[in-house]
């Protein structure tokens, strides 16, 4: 059976937005769009869905840990350095073994579906969340997060138990599964290389945090700054690029000669990429998920974001985990971004455009997956919301709380 969802202003981001426009799924998929009038009269038996406001494509959220929903009191307040916040974390992650966390991860799609998320870049760092997004009809994928690994026990158990789970892991047209190793300072570099390798063979996607804090570069290119410290406290010995001093290569350049970087991977943060270190992202195909909440949260720098769309790089945007954002109303952070460019000197008209093309298609691209959702295209998941805004000006600079209602596959949720 046909419906046609129609709203004040309908945005495809594909094309043109369309006063009083019209989305006309069959089952779970958009089979056209366009204006009320013409979508009305070529589908007049279609059931009818009146909407106030503006819809959208579903947006993306590129890039959180939706497990760690429960971390809400991490998340809420500032911390002096990278290195509190994350003392805090583990404390609160130490607490917590045991919390259910395909019940958290759940929670915390209901959180985005409230605020008109309908896919994830959702890093798993135990295994009871890994189906959480299917579970809950949300796209996305999930990537298997592996920290801290020395390459013996790499060697020993922890490669077979990954290559178990991502191969184990039931996927669809759009929900996949991925690898990430947390960190190129928490992943010792020869399991960085073989994880990299065997997400290539396995043919699943990679995702990494990256640029997040401002001493990894050198740590990556001199193997000194405060995380050798932490690192080697924790791990108990210093990890293969600290003990040869360094690899003389930016937090960039070293990720790719890891083979961390493709059109298959998408990174998060890049807060600390200068413009050589963006090119090699750009030149690789990697996109990254920009996260500017969190970054504040952790006691870090905003991103230069001004800079990013300066240079038409391909961009995504994230909530990161409520262990270090205060929510995960996607457009909260996209309100950042736009009050960030404007600050950066990002003077252009299109501002707010290329904002809801971050948060739309941006992070479908960057999960590989703007061919099934992203837009509202024919032939697309029927996956949108729709908000209690006149314009995308209004949706991006104050969109945040406003989601009316959010559909996905033609379901209202
Ligand atoms: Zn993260």
């Amino acid at each position: 059976m046909l419906t046609l969802h129609t709203a004040d202003l309908v945005v495809p981001v594909s094309s043109p937005p369309i006063p009083h426009g019209a989305v006309v799924v069959d089952g779970e998929t958009i089979v056209a769009v366009g204006s009320l009038e013409e979508m009305g009269s070529a589908h007049p038996s279609a059931e009818v869905t009146m909407w106030e406001g503006t819809l959208v494509p579903g947006l993306v959220n590129a890039h959180t840990h939706l497990q760690y929903t429960s971390f809400t009191e991490v998340g809420a307040g500032r911390h002096a350095s990278y290195v509190h916040w994350s003392e805090a974390f583990v404390q609160e992650y130490d607490l917590r073994r045991g919390e259910d966390w395909a019940v958290t991860a759940r929670a915390g799609v209901e959180q985005g579906l409230r605020a008109g998320v309908t896919a994830y870049g959702d890093v798993v760092t135990d295994v009871e969340a890994m189906t959480a997004l299917p579970e809950s009809g949300v796209a996305g994928v999930a990537y298997f997060e592996i920290i801290g690994v020395p390459f013996d026990r790499w060697e020993e158990e922890v490669k077979e138990r990954v290559t178990a789970i991502l191969t184990s892991t039931p996927t669809s047209e759009v929900f996949r599964v991925g690898l990430s190793p947390h960190t190129p300072y928490t992943v010792d570099e020869p399991v960085l290389i073989d994880a990299a390798d065997l997400a290539r063979r396995l043919g699943v996607r990679l995702h990494v945090h990256l640029a997040e804090v401002d001493s990894e570069d050198a740590y990556y290119r001199t193997g000194t700054g405060p995380l050798v410290e932490r690192i080697t406290m924790r791990v108990g010995r210093p990890w293969t690029v600290v003990a040869r001093g360094g690899s003389g290569m930016g937090a960039a350049e070293y990720a790719r000669e890891c083979g961390l970087l493709g059109s298959d991977s998408h990174m998060a943060h890049g807060v600390y990429l200068d413009r050589e270190g963006r090119d090699i992202l750009d030149r690789s195909g990697t996109y990254v998920a920009l996260c500017p909440r969190s970054n504040l949260t952790v006691g870090a720098d905003p991103p230069p974001i001004a800079d990013y769309l300066r240079e038409n790089r391909r961009i995504a945007v994230g909530t990161d985990s409520l262990g270090s954002s205060q929510s995960l109303d996607l457009l909260e952070d996209v309100s950042l971004l736009a009050e960030l460019a404007a600050k950066g000197g990002y003077t252009e008209p299109d501002l707010e455009d290329r904002l809801l093309h971050v948060a739309t298609m941006g992070g479908a691209a960057a999960l590989g997956l703007d061919h099934v959702i992203g837009s509202l295209e024919p032939g697309k998941r029927a996956d949108f919301a729709v908000f209690a805004v006149g314009s995308v000006a209004e949706l991006v600079n104050e969109g945040g709380g406003n989601c009316v209602g959010t559909v996905t596959a033609g379901s209202l949720r």
